[in-house]
């Protein structure tokens, strides 16, 4: 199987159709307030602990866990509605992922690849 890329592990595992790009955009906006990253950002699996500011101001907690060698999504949870109303990640999880990645230098290459390049992010990661 050809190893996916992190877009394709969040849009997959997003809650809606729209999910993935609300994510995006709230992490583009600065809404991940913090983050912390459990074991060495050399090891396969990492698991991120956020604070994301939703929509209407509130600060709600996130939980995800990256598996970094295969790209995909291990385990995730947010304390906000939508995560218990939805099966799937909420735009908070979703966030709290490329704003860890955003911090490695390797994540340009993870999550901005060309399958994305039809989504402009007003942001130039070249
Ligand atoms: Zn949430």
């Amino acid at each position: 199987m050809a190893q996916g890329t992190f877009v394709q592990a969040l849009r997959k595992e997003a809650a809606l159709s729209g999910t993935f790009m609300k994510g995006r955009s709230l992490m583009l906006n600065g809404a991940v307030l913090s983050i912390e990253d459990s074991g060495s950002r050399f090891s396969k699996n990492v698991t991120v602990e956020g604070s994301v500011r939703g929509s209407r101001g509130d600060l709600y907690k996130t939980h995800v866990a990256l598996d970094m060698d295969e790209h995909e999504v291990i385990d995730y949870d947010c304390d906000c509605p939508a995560a218990y109303r939805y099966p799937g990640m909420c735009k908070h999880a979703i966030a709290t992922a490329p704003a860890y990645l955003g911090t490695s230098d390797i994540a340009p290459r993870l999550l901005y690849t060309p399958d994305a390049a039809d989504e402009p992010l007003g942001v130039d990661y070249k």
